[in-house]
């Protein structure tokens, strides 16, 4: 019989070791400066929400540093650049990130700009010129699903792809898409056979791939947690050769599928560290503030908060490790990631919103990291998947919806 093991591995821990080395070396001496702007709603960006240059070029470097370095996308395989490491070690590595706090350290890990289970379909010329140098940090890329009228019923999207000659026609607008304005290249979603014409709503979608200067970019769509990173695709008669299909053609859906099962699976690892850098901060201030001749923690009502996070986030661990370790089997982890993302993120929102609370009044002001977790803990919650649709898929995988 397989064991399983909780513990992190060897090899993990050698993998965690040289990247806190490359932290250290890499991101901290940029980070004294910046860190302070980095997520800072108003000193970090422009007039129309987007972050500045000079955050944007501190993490392309470190990005490409990353990259060079084998950080970046370690979890791909070592034939397009990444080293091929497990899940269970990739979601250590994002848990273990995320566990030193929002920051500009969380760029040496891929996240949306990265490469995904669609971009993983490359073949011949497209691994050369996207998967590769994004793989490697040079390049970005976004996903582009969401439009104006569609998020969760995706199928419904009204963006088409028509065949005229060897060209494929794209017209469409795309919302809320993570490094849109900010890319080297989008995956497109477009609908290449009518609703009608299919027999499951999720068939008739392709992916294409878009050049960033293919494309205009629209309005800027500010969320908190995460302004200024995403915005409007908008495609006006946009013509693309066959060759920038990627995947199969009108069954690109169950790729996109598993594009936001790996999101899924990251996401809850980073509520989860984050979790632990929120439970520590509130620990340690729990014993040191004073009131009414006592330290704050040693009230029930406060230890309880740092309690129920704790073994929240204790379950949400566990549960994560598991995922992580059914994909690594090769098990169907439709209903374990859609139970971890659901979980992790509302026991994220659960310490962020008890940290903030624990820290008083500190805890509402923007020169401590609290507002700024809350802010991203609730993004979390509608991002990959909202609450509902986890809830949607764990009945859905139980025969009842
Ligand atoms: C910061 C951020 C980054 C994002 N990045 C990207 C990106 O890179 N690429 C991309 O394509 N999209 C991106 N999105 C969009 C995101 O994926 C969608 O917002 C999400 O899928 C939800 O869609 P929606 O906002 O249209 O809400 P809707 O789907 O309209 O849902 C509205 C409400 O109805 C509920 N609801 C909907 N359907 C059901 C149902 N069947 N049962 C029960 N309740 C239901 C939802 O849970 C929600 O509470 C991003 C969004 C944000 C905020």
């Amino acid at each position: 019989m397989t064991g399983i093991n909780f513990d992190v591995d060897e090899e993990t821990q050698l993998v965690l070791n040289s990247l806190d080395e490359f932290i250290e070396r890499e991101v901290a001496p940029l980070a004294s400066g910046l860190e302070s702007k980095l997520n800072n709603p108003t000193l970090g960006r422009r007039a129309n929400g987007q972050p500045t240059e000079e955050i944007l070029e501190a993490i392309q470097s470190i990005r490409q540093k990353s990259g060079e370095a084998g950080f970046y996308a370690m979890h791909m395989p070592e034939e397009v650049g990444g080293q091929g490491v497990s899940k269970i070690t990739w979601y250590a590595v994002k848990r273990h990130v995320a566990s030193k706090g929002r920051g500009l350290s969380e760029h040496v890990l891929k996240g949306p700009e990265g490469p995904n289970a669609l971009l993983g379909l490359a073949e011949g010329e497209q691994v050369e010129r996207y998967l590769k140098p994004v793989v490697r940090g040079k390049k970005s890329t976004a996903f582009g699903q969401t439009e104006p009228d569609v998020g969760s019923d995706s199928p419904s999207m009204s963006t088409e792809a028509e065949k005229n000659g060897d060209e494929w026609i794209i017209n469409g607008r795309k919302q809320w898409i993570t490094n849109a304005a900010f890319c080297d290249f989008a995956l497109v979603l477009a609908r290449t056979k009518p609703l009608a014409e299919v027999d499951r709503r999720y068939d008739g979608i392709t992916c294409f791939i878009v050049e960033r200067d293919e494309f205009e970019v629209g309005s800027v769509n500010n969320a908190i947690g995460l302004e200024g990173w995403q915005a409007e695709i908008l495609l006006d008669d946009v013509a693309v050769s066959e060759s920038r299909v990627l995947g199969p053609k009108h069954g690109a859906f169950r790729d996109a599928m598993e594009l936001l099962t790996m999101g899924r699976l990251e996401l809850g690892a980073e509520a989860v560290g984050y979790s632990q850098y929120l439970l520590e901060k509130s620990r340690e201030y729990a014993r040191e503030r004073e009131a009414f001749g006592e330290s704050i923690g040693s009230f029930q009502q406060v230890s309880s908060m740092y309690a129920r996070g704790r073994a929240k986030t204790y379950m949400a661990d566990a549960g994560g490790l598991r995922t992580a370790w059914n994909l690594d089997q090769g098990n169907d982890i439709v209903e374990d990631v859609s139970i971890f993302h659901w979980f992790a993120t509302n026991a994220f929102w659960e310490i962020a919103d008890n940290a903030v609370q624990i820290h008083g009044a500190n805890g509402l002001s923007e020169d401590n990291p609290f507002v700024d977790h809350l802010h991203l803990a609730r993004v979390l919650r509608i991002v990959e998947g909202t609450d509902e649709i986890q809830l949607n898929t764990i009945a859905k995988q139980n025969d009842l919806l």
